[in-house]
Parts: C-alpha cells; structure tokens; sequence
C-alpha cells in the first residue's frame, strides 16, 4: 500500500496537469482492494475478525509429551474473563506489563503426538490457537531396590494412598501468582534420571518418573526454583523428607528425599533461598534430589519449565 501511494505521487510529479479521473479511479481500486481483503480475512481466518483487539500467540508452539508452554496475549485492554483451556485443564493469565497477559500451559505425559487447539476465550469472543505435541521417546531403566519399598504391605498401601490423597488436595488449590521470571535448578549437578523414563524395578513393578533426578553429596544445598509458599514440609513412604512449594497458578515444585529442611511449612521463600539439604530418605538409591513439577495437577517435565526463557523477556 506504501509502496503504491509514492508511486503514484512520482506520476503526479511529472504531469503537469491533475487527473481528476485517474485519481477516482485509483481511490475506487484501493477501497476495493480493503474491502477484497477484508471479506478473504473473515472468512478464511475468523481469528482476523480480532486482530484489531489483542494479539495471541503459543510460544513454543511444539512440545515434548509432558512438557510446558506460554500462552501471551498482547494489545489487550482488561485480563476480565480472559480463559485458555486444553484437554479440560485451564490454565490462569498474570500480567506482563501493558496490555500483555500470559499464562503456564501443560500436556500430559499421555497425550498422543499430534496438533491440537488450545482453546481462547475473551469475554464472548473464541480463538483457537495450535499447538503441536511431539511425539517423544522415553528411555527404559531397570532398578533393583528392597522389595519392601516394591511390594508394599497393607498398611504401607494404605499409608502411600492417604499422602497420595493429601497431595492431590494440594495440587487442586490455585492461589494468587508469586513466582517471579525464569524458573531455575535447584541443585547445578548432573542429572542422572529424567523425566519420563520408564523403570522397571525388581523386574515386576512397572512405573514411569513424574521428576528429574539430581546427583548430590549427602547435606548439599537444595535451592527455591522460584519464589514461592511452603505448602508441604513432611515425610512421604516413596519422597521421604519432601518440600512442596507453592508458586501460585497452579504451579508447583516438589523436592524429594532431603535429609533436612531449612524452611517450615506455610514460610514464603525466596527465589534461590536455601531450602533444604541432600538426602537419601524414603525410596532412594543413594543420595541425589528429586525435583518434580506440576502444573495444575499435571506432572511435567521441570527442565521444559525452567527452559522457557522468554519468561524473562516477557516480565
Ligand atoms: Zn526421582
């Protein structure tokens, strides 16, 4: 449109006289074009029928099974009644600054490989944004532990399915945001289990790791991922010394095995507080942390979660 506006302004500029026809004739091809355009926009891509309103997008827009991503609306004047939903989970908006709005969303590990529509609402308006989930190999690996940690007696049984019950209550509850930019490591060691991976433990029992695995020394330093509440500071059969941080918008660091704790339960914390120390309580191997993560009741992987950087760019 630029372009063909100074083009017709250089002929102006070499006739000495005004077309008066000319000039009509090229503002009625113009106002065609628009409106051309206009009824190919509506009708191909309703989305466009918003673009003058806000702008949405997935960043990223593939991602791993059980891996996190951002939904950001920008250009927007009010987060009221702003919603984005996928697979029944919603996920809550916080601010980003003027007009912008962004939200932590999650696929379950279950999720089959393919592209799906994460569903936007603001106020009546509806949008559908893509979002492709990769198909993704998760690596097997064989355990041998006590077989009384494998095969549990019926008490064990019930206990396990008492805290599993208390867990779940917590991972209901969405409360206001605290966390603050990226999400970071609490321990800078080498990773020894990932998320994902498939055990088979004393040959029988078959169960997938919902955390990352964290090499440690016995009484090393466990630090906050982010900001965050104290919702759980207790002793589980399978976590052992277990620390549970709230973050708000349904977003939760789980760490596992500690031998200590350094906060209590309900004390807010910093981003890079100290925490607690390595341990090898409850069902463990040897000393390392277990680091988990759950978006709104979703366990996914915690290194998609601290690898969304624009977190930063965004806040
Ligand atoms: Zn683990």
């Amino acid at each position: 449109m630029k372009l063909y506006f100074q083009s017709h302004s250089i002929l102006k500029g070499r006739q000495a006289f005004t077309d008066m026809n000319a000039r009509y004739e090229t503002c009625y091809t113009v106002q065609c074009f628009i409106l051309f355009f206009l009824i190919v926009c509506f009708s191909v891509f309703p989305a466009c029928a918003y673009a003058r309103v806000f702008k949405a997008e997935i960043v990223p827009d593939e991602v791993t099974q059980g891996g996190v991503f951002i939904i950001r609306v920008t250009d927007l004047k009010t987060e009221k009644l702003l919603t984005a939903s996928l697979a029944e989970k919603s996920f809550q908006f916080t601010g980003c600054g003027e007009g912008c709005f962004l939200a932590i969303g999650a696929v379950d590990i279950n999720t089959k490989p393919g592209i799906y529509d994460v569903g936007l609402k603001v106020e009546e308006k509806k949008i559908a944004l893509k979002l492709t989930v990769k198909d993704t190999i998760f690596p097997t690996q064989k355990l041998t532990l006590p077989d009384e940690k494998v095969f549990l007696s019926e008490d064990n049984l019930k206990r396990v399915e008492r805290e599993n019950l208390t867990l779940k209550s917590i991972f209901q509850q969405v409360s206001e945001r605290l966390w603050e930019g990226d999400f970071v490591m609490p321990l800078e060691n080498e990773i020894s289990t990932v998320f994902g991976v498939k055990r088979i433990i004393n040959r029988e029992k078959i169960s997938v790791h919902k955390g990352l695995d964290i090499r440690g020394k016995e009484g090393e330093k466990i630090r906050a991922s982010n900001s965050g509440k104290v919702v759980f500071a207790g002793e589980l059969f399978f976590g052992g010394n277990t620390l549970i941080l709230d973050h708000g918008q349904g977003i939760y660091t789980l760490y596992m095995h500690l031998s200590d704790f350094k906060v209590n339960n309900e004390e807010v914390v910093s981003k890079g507080e100290v925490i607690g120390s390595v341990g090898s309580t409850g069902r463990a191997t040897g000393p390392h942390l277990h680091f988990g993560v759950k978006v709104m009741d979703i366990s996914v992987s915690p290194l998609s979660l601290i690898e969304l950087k624009l977190l930063t760019e965004s806040i």
